[in-house]
């Protein structure tokens, strides 16, 4: 494994899928906060070793939990594993801070769940329920087929294109819930209590929308190291992109330190 590359690992399972680090390419390539440019963006990252049962795989194939986890990844390797956040207390409106770690909210999120569930997973990688009803889990495909419907008739369109063997009289409810269940998607609300009242609340995090948002709040940032190293080096807009976030923040770092040491010398 090369050192920009990462096996995904969930729950203790390792992963079919594996990501290469972001460059400058797939920075500029966000836009919008939306499943489709999360979508983009995976599929851009996701490495495919020719041979392997997953190389003509597409990101539009995975599934809202596969996919989140894969977005809690990307997050760690760009950002690192804390989350920080400010959330308005619904009882005295004061602002205050919230911090945690991903890796740790997937962990215990993923382990909670799977204590739950009375779905049992079936070798073809669907899953059954006690009155023999068997489903698969919607993937992106699923979900962009019922863009621009209400979201109640999207909802139940996506479920209904879920059940595979069901007796009349399906409890979608009851489906809805065990899909919930073995595959949890990381938007959900944290418990949190408020430092100035001390009154206790929820708080709604969605790692997809932090991600892309994250993403996009650094826009200003990378054109200003682009611009350094363009200077600095001379190098054309196309080589700074191709390189990787970790390598050309390393060389803006170079380059910002032989600047405050030529500062310091001339003063
Ligand atoms: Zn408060």
């Amino acid at each position: 494994m090369s050192a920009d590359r990462v096996a995904f690992h969930f729950s203790g399972n390792p992963s079919r899928f594996q990501l290469r680090e972001l460059n400058g390419f797939d920075e500029q390539s966000v836009c919008g906060l939306d499943t489709m440019a999360a979508i983009g963006l995976l599929e851009r990252l996701l490495v495919r070793r020719p041979g392997s049962p997953t190389e003509q795989f597409k990101a539009i194939q995975l599934t809202a939990s596969e996919r989140d986890c894969l977005l809690a990844d990307v997050y760690q390797r760009t950002f690192g594993p804390r989350i920080e956040s400010t959330a308005r207390c619904a009882l005295c409106g004061e602002l205050f801070d919230l911090t945690f770690d991903i890796g740790n909210l997937l962990t215990a999120y993923r382990a909670v769940q799977l204590s739950e569930t009375e779905a049992r997973t079936e070798p073809d990688g669907t899953f059954s329920l006690p009155g023999g009803l068997r489903f698969r889990l919607p993937t992106g495909e699923d979900e962009m087929a019922v863009v621009g419907l209400p979201s109640d008739q999207a909802e139940m369109a996506l479920l209904h294109s879920c059940i595979i063997e069901a007796e009349k009289g399906v409890n979608l409810d009851a489906v809805q819930h065990a899909m919930e269940e073995v595959a949890p998607v990381l938007d959900l609300d944290l418990d949190a209590q408020c430092p100035d009242c001390g009154s206790k609340q929820q708080v709604h995090f969605d790692i997809q929308f932090y991600l892309l948002r994250a993403l996009e709040q650094q826009s200003k940032r990378f054109a200003r190291e682009v611009h350094r190293l363009a200077v600095a080096y001379g190098w054309s807009l196309n080589e700074i992109l191709s390189l990787s976030r970790t390598k050309r923040r390393t060389f803006v770092e170079f380059v910002d330190g032989d600047l405050s040491g030529r500062v310091r010398a001339s003063t």
